[in-house]
C-alpha cells in the first residue's frame, strides 16, 4: 500500500526503493517490531534526517529559524499527511508509521519534529477521522501539500484544566461568532488553518465546548508574536485573538458538546506524537555523547571506559528503550492509559538522557558550537506541550484503577 502512495512521487519512489533493500541495513533496537512498510517510512525519514536535518538543525535553532524548506521537503515525502487517506494527497500509513517518522525527524531537528508531530497528529489526523468530505475538501486537500495546520486548545486561564475555556460560540442563525483568545499555537504564526475549541454555555463546563476549523486569514483572527522560547527554537507559538471570527456552521467539527471528547480523544494521538518527538530528542542525545565519549581522553584513557561514564550511557541507553517501547506500544494500542504513560516516561527520560550528555561532554557540554545544550533544551518541553508530565501520571493512574474497580 505505502509503495502505491509513494509512486505518486518520483522522488519519494526511488528513495522508497532504496530504503526497502536497505531496510535491515541499521542496528538500531526495536526494528524487529516494526513490518516491511513500517521500515521502509523509518529508512525514509532517517535518510532525510541524516542527509538535510542533522547538518542544519543548529542553525536554525540558534536563529530561530522556521523550517520552510525542511517543511517542503518532507510534504514532498509524504510526511505532511502521513496517515490521511489517499484521496486527500495522504499516504494513509497507521500511526506507528508517522511515531517512527517523527522519532526519526526530531532525532535531527527537535524543531522539525515538533512541527511534523502537531500538523499530523493533531490537526491533519483529526479532520481526515472527524471531518465531512466538505470539510476534508476545504481543510485536508492543501494540507498534504504544503499548508500547515495547528490545534488551538490552550488559552491564557485554560491550560491543563481545559473545561475553563473562556473562548465562546455563539450561533447566529447558520453561522457562529467566534470570540476570545488562545495561547501557545504552534505554528500558528506560517500556519493556514486550525482547530479551535470553544464555550457556547460555560455553565456546562465540558460538556459546553465545541470544535471548529478556522482559517487563519479568516476576517477576525489576528496572530499573535512569536514567543521567545528556551527549546525548540525553530518552532514557534503564538497567541492567536478571535474578534467576531464569523463562520458557517460548515465549520463545526462534529456536534457542539462534543468539544471536550474531540479534544481528549485527539489529544491521545497528541502525547504519541510528543513522546516519538521526545523520544528522537533522546536518541539524538545518546548519539551525541557516545560519539563525543569514544574521542575524548581523561587520565590517559578514553571517557567510554571511565566506570562512570560508561555508566551514564548505559542509564541513557535503557531510558531510550523504554521511552521507546512504550511509544510504540501507544501507537498501536491507542488509549488514554498507553499514550499518557508513554508520554510521561519520555518526555521524563529525554530530559535526564539529555542531562547525561552535557555532563559528558564536561565544558562543552554547555557550549552552543556542540549539540548536547540544544538537547538539554529541547528535551525540557516534551514535559509540557501536549500536556504536563503532573497531569499524564494522574491520567495513568486514574485509569489504572479503574481497570481494578478501585476507583
Ligand atoms: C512550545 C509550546 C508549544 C505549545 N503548543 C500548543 C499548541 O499547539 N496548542 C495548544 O493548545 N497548546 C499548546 N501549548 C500549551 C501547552 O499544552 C500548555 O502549556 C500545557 O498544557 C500546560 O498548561 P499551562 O501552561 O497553562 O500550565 P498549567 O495548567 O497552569 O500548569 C502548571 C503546572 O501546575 C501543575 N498542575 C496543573 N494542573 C495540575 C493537575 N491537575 N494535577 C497536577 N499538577 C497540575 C503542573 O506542575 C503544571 O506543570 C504549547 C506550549 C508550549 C510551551
Amino acid at each position: 500500500m505505502v509503495a502505491g502512495a509513494l509512486l505518486k512521487s518520483t522522488k519519494s519512489s526511488l528513495c522508497l526503493l532504496q530504503c526497502m533493500k536497505a531496510v535491515v541495513s541499521q542496528s538500531r533496537s526495536f526494528t524487529s517490531q516494526l513490518n516491511a512498510e513500517q521500515l521502509a517510512i523509518q529508512e525514509l525519514a532517517r535518510n532525510y534526517t541524516n542527509e538535510h536535518l542533522k547538518p542544519n538543525a543548529s542553525k536554525l535553532d540558534l536563529q530561530g529559524l522556521f523550517p520552510f524548506e525542511e517543511i517542503k521537503q518532507l510534504t514532498n515525502l509524504g510526511l505532511m499527511g502521513a496517515c490521511v487517506d489517499q484521496e486527500y494527497g495522504g499516504l494513509g500509513l497507521d500511526y506507528l508509521s508517522l511515531a517512527v517518522a517523527v522519532e526519526e525527524i526530531s532525532r535531527g531537528c527537535a524543531s522539525t519534529g515538533m512541527v511534523v508531530s502537531i500538523h499530523n497528529f493533531l490537526y491533519a489526523n483529526l479532520v481526515n477521522e472527524r471531518g465531512t468530505p466538505e470539510q476534508k475538501e476545504r481543510f485536508l486537500s492543501d494540507f498534504t501539500k504544503g499548508a500547515v495546520g495547528c490545534f488551538a486548545l490552550s488559552e491564557p486561564d485554560a491550560g491543563s484544566d481545559v473545561a475553563n475555556i473562556k473562548t465562546t460560540a455563539r450561533q447566529d442563525g447558520d453561522f457562529w461568532i467566534l470570540n476570545g483568545k488562545k495561547s501557545w499555537v504552534t505554528s500558528a504564526v506560517e500556519g493556514a488553518a486550525t482547530v479551535v475549541f470553544a464555550t457556547f454555555d460555560p455553565e456546562l463546563r465540558h460538556k459546553g465546548l465545541a470544535c471548529f476549523l478556522v482559517p487563519l486569514d479568516a476576517e477576525g483572527v489576528f496572530r499573535g508574536k512569536k514567543e521567545p522560547l528556551m527549546g525548540v527554537r525553530a518552532a514557534t507559538a503564538c497567541d492567536l485573538t478571535l474578534e467576531h471570527v464569523r463562520l458557517p456552521n460548515s465549520c463545526l467539527l462534529g456536534h457542539s458538546g462534543e468539544g471536550f471528547k474531540i479534544a481528549m480523544a485527539q489529544l491521545d494521538q497528541g502525547r504519541i506524537g510528543i513522546a516519538a518527538h521526545a523520544v528522537g530528542i533522546a536518541q539524538a542525545a545518546l548519539d551525541t555523547a557516545i560519539s563525543y565519549a569514544k574521542e575524548r581522553h581523561a587520565f590517559g584513557k578514553n571517557l567510554t571506559r571511565l566506570p562512570s561514564v560508561k555508566d551514564r550511557l548505559t542509564d541513557m541507553c535503557i531510558m531510550v528503550e523504554t521511552a521507546r517501547l512504550l511509544t510504540y506500544r501507544a501507537a498501536t494500542d491507542v488509549s488514554t492509559k498507553n499514550s499518557s504513560m508513554a508520554k510521561y516516561v519520555a518526555g521524563r527520560n529525554a530530559a535526564a538522557v539529555a542531562d547525561h550528555c552535557v555532563q559528558i561532554l564536561g565544558g562543552r557540554g554547555l557550549s552552543t558550537k556542540f549539540n548536547a545544550e540544544r538537547h538539554f533544551r529541547d528535551a525540557r518541553g516534551t514535559q509540557i506541550y501536549g500536556g504536563v508530565t503532573d497531569i499524564q501520571k494522574r491520567l495513568v493512574g486514574h485509569f489504572l484503577l479503574k481497570e481494578h474497580n478501585a476507583l
